[in-house]
């Protein structure tokens, strides 16, 4: 029998959680926090399977207008609702790797802030550089819970030490747009976050949005893998870590967990994600239309060198970014990053970057064979706009097919989560 609603969920029923219930419920909630922002009464919670989902912990203070206009700011902007591609002004679009005003393969010169970083610290040079100068008064990034070094936060970066502590990937929930320092005053501020969150931010502020920097992302692992992990490596004390970093500190560098004996466990990149963490993502990854980060100003992604089929080689060495600036604004930030001698960078062919990069490219290309497949098994997918999803099925329609097939049989069969 299902359980009885609570009397605060009972007393609570505004248009927002109508609309956040069906998202969560369709499996298209990507854990970004935006409709925290929208109302003082919603949380994100850690569910059952290990994600950040929102959860209405306290009436709403808002009146019938105020709910109304939550609502119409959730429906434009939430990426379990709605995703549309971005062509900038002096950009042009790329059909896997989006829109490019210039790109680059590019490190940090700071040899310690590229080590630190998840390819070659190009995102947190920047972030360093723009602190320490003053050009922006804090960064929303993300590092390893204080208390429990497996989980993640969003934190405002206000140094180059906090920078080098919020440095690497984080291949775990976190909801950035939950952060409270995201309020309406955004003066001085700069954001890196996961596409989906940079899109939600793009898509609510537009052109009065701040510094947008994020990453190409193949996926968010739940809470769960990470701890699997952790235990399965065999640490000497799982639950009281002193240290736990996913990669960095190399490239790709090493998943690491320190136990609070001072021991250490750790896992090759390629089998801490291709063998645990990237076999547990949640479902709107598997459906994202924008794993490159197109409404950021700057992505940042791994320019991994390639075998002779052109797949990556996660071989260990120094660093290498590729550097796209979607923004005119994003390339004249670069663009003196380099002048000031931050970043080492050199130019970028795009077509060489999309391919090493298999999963985004792969992703975006049979992408409407698994949203017609959720969809022909009755749950609606987010509405994707301008990624030209169809003109890229037609070139492969057999794929195409087979993806929409196997989708139909597994969201059927209880996939979605
Ligand atoms: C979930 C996830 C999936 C990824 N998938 C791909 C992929 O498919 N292809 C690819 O090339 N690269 C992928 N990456 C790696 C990412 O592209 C590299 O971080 C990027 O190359 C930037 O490297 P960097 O050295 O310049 O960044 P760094 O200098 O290491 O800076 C990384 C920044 O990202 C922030 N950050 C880290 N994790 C998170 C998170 N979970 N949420 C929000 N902010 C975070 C950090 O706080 C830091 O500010 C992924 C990273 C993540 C976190
Ligand atoms: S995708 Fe983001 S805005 Fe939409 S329901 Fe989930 S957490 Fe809220
Ligand atoms: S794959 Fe897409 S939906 Fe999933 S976390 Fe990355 S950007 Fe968000």
């Amino acid at each position: 029998m299902p359980a009885l609603p609570t009397r605060l969920e009972q007393e609570s029923r505004t248009p927002l959680d109508a609309a956040i219930a069906d998202v969560v419920a369709a499996g298209n909630c990507s854990g970004c926090g935006f409709c925290v922002a929208l109302d003082g009464g919603i949380e994100m919670r850690s569910d059952a399977a290990g994600f950040a989902r929102p959860v209405r912990v306290a009436l709403s203070t808002r009146d019938e207008v105020e709910q109304q206009a939550a609502r119409r700011r959730f429906d434009a902007a939430c990426p379990g609702r709605v995703l549309r591609a971005q062509t900038p002004t002096g950009a042009r679009r790329h059909p896997t790797m989006g829109p490019v005003v210039q790109a680059w393969a590019a490190w940090a010169a700071d040899e310690e802030i590229r080590h630190r970083g998840s390819s070659g610290g190009a995102l947190s040079a920047l972030s360093a550089w723009l602190v320490e100068t003053g050009q922006v008064s804090r960064i929303i990034g993300a590092r390893p819970d204080s208390g429990d070094p497996r989980r993640t936060v969003s934190v405002s970066v206000r140094s180059r030490a906090d920078v080098l502590e919020s440095a690497g990937s984080r291949y775990a929930p976190v909801a950035t747009l939950a952060n409270p320092e995201l309020g309406s005053d955004d003066a001085g501020l700069a954001v890196i976050a996961k596409p989906c969150e940079i899109s939600a931010l793009r898509a609510d502020r537009g052109a009065d949005a701040p510094l947008l920097l994020s990453f190409f992302c193949a996926g968010t692992p739940s809470q769960r893998a990470t701890n699997r992990l952790v235990e399965d490596l065999g640490a000497a004390t799982p639950d009281d870590l002193s240290a736990m970093w996913y990669r960095g500190r190399g490239w790709p560098g090493r998943f690491t967990a320190v136990s609070n004996d001072g021991s250490m466990v750790s896992a090759t990149y390629d089998d801490s994600w291709g063998a645990h963490l990237g076999r547990d993502l949640q479902w709107r990854c598997k459906i994202c239309p924008d794993g490159v980060g197109e409404s950021a100003d700057i992505t940042a992604a791994d320019y991994w060198a390639a075998d002779e089929n052109g797949y990556p080689v996660f071989a260990e060495g120094d660093g290498v970014s590729a550097l796209i600036a979607r923004t005119s604004r994003g390339a004249e930030v670069v663009a003196r990053a380099i002048a000031a001698g931050v970043l080492v960078a050199e130019p970028l062919d795009v077509d060489d970057l999309a391919r090493i990069q298999p999963l985004q490219r792969d992703r975006r290309e049979t992408l409407l064979g698994r949203t017609l497949g959720q969809r022909a098994a009755g749950v609606r997918p987010p509405r994707y706009r301008g990624f030209g999803l169809a003109r890229l099925a037609l070139a492969r329609w057999r794929d195409v097919i087979g993806t929409a097939r196997g989708t139909f049989s597994r969201v059927r069969g209880g996939a979605i989560r």
